[in-house]
């Protein structure tokens, strides 16, 4: 009899994994149809958590990269201090901009040079740079 019931067992293991995916999978179908209609438009969402985009490379967030360091997947962090510009960049894009640039100074970790939009007087702390160990 002992041999009988484990055997038994063993069956009922096989079989059971058998039914849920095929349950699930209507489940959640019906929720996705579910959530598609009552769900606020996402047009909204954007609306109440406004994020600007950069002027330099049209993106919200720094890609995610190591170099990056802490600036990697961050928002805009500099806005230009013309009010009639106001423009907003990632410092670490503007930094590149300006160093591309050969009328930009530097001094120490702070580059000096203008606005690509309103070529008003800019300023950038370049602190992202890699650190000299
Ligand atoms: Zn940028
Ligand atoms: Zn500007």
């Amino acid at each position: 009899m002992k041999g009988r019931a484990h055997l038994m067992e063993l069956h009922l293991d096989k079989t059971y994994p058998k039914y849920p995916p095929s349950i699930s999978a209507s489940f959640l179908d019906n929720i996705a149809s579910i959530l598609g209609t009552q769900l606020p438009k996402p047009k909204e969402l954007e609306e109440n958590d406004k994020k600007i985009e950069c002027g330099i490379c049209y993106a919200q967030c720094l890609p995610i990269d190591e170099e990056l360091g802490p600036m990697s997947g961050t928002g805009t962090d500099y806005t230009c201090e013309n009010t009639n510009c106001s423009r907003a960049f990632h410092s670490v894009c503007l930094g590149d901009w300006l160093r591309s640039l050969t009328t930009t100074r530097q001094s120490f970790d702070v580059l000096f040079g203008n606005c690509p939009y309103c070529s008003e007087p800019v300023a950038v702390k370049i602190n992202h740079e890699k650190k000299q160990i």
